[in-house]
């Protein structure tokens, strides 16, 4: 059976780096809705003219949007097995859309994995990431943005996913091993639960 597992938190809690060490164990591809955007923003796509200013603000692209672009995603022949998701869904709208798409495959959302961590750390591997990678959405005041529009938009689905049982918090203010052996045992399980 396909299992589709959602990694959430906050901006630069290392979702996007554990869902790729997850990705690679279980050869399932990770589905980053802020990569296929910016790919779309840098092949100037008519999404990617929509996206850009709204991503370089540090708000949400239109839910719509996002969703068509991840139905195409899922359609594709590599997520047969299912996927892993980082950053989305983003907001209630998304997750009740993302349900729909995954009831029509015949599947479910088996996991959520909560990576916590408090907002000072956040602040500071994001303004070092700024560094390292030059992305324009990672100025002091996007992130700032980023940061509040998570927690009033994108935290409040924990409770979705906690009354579904599929919620699990992880700490994630630790050594990135640490966190993976955790999200390893809490995918194990779900993939025994998806049995
Ligand atoms: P981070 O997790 O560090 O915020 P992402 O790469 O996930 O970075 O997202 C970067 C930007 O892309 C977001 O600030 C937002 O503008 C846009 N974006 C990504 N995913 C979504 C989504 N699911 N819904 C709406 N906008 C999104």
């Amino acid at each position: 059976m396909a299992v589709y597992i959602i990694f959430f938190g906050p901006p630069g809690s290392g979702k996007g780096t554990q869902a790729s060490r997850v990705a690679a164990d279980l050869a399932i591809p990770q589905i980053s809705t802020g990569d296929l955007l910016r790919s779309h923003v840098s092949q100037g796509t008519a999404l990617g003219k929509v996206a850009k200013p709204i991503m370089e603000s540090g708000a949400l692209v239109p839910d719509d949007l996002v969703t068509a672009m991840l139905r195409e995603r899922l359609a594709q022949k590599d997520a047969s097995g299912g996927a892993l998701f980082d950053g989305y869904p983003r907001t209630v709208p998304q997750a009740a859309a993302l349900d729909g798409i995954l009831a029509e495959r015949g599947g479910k959302v088996g996991a959520v994995l909560f990576i916590d961590v408090p907002d000072a750390p956040i602040v500071d591997r994001l303004v070092k990431r700024a560094a390292l990678e030059g992305r324009a959405d990672d100025t002091p005041e996007t992130i700032r943005e980023r940061l509040r529009v998570y927690r009033e938009k994108t935290a409040p689905l924990a409770d979705r996913y906690q009354a579904a049982g599929v919620l699990r918090t992880i700490d994630g203010f630790r050594s990135i091993d640490a966190v993976a052996a955790d999200v390893r045992a809490a995918v194990e399980a779900a993939r025994k639960g998806a049995r």
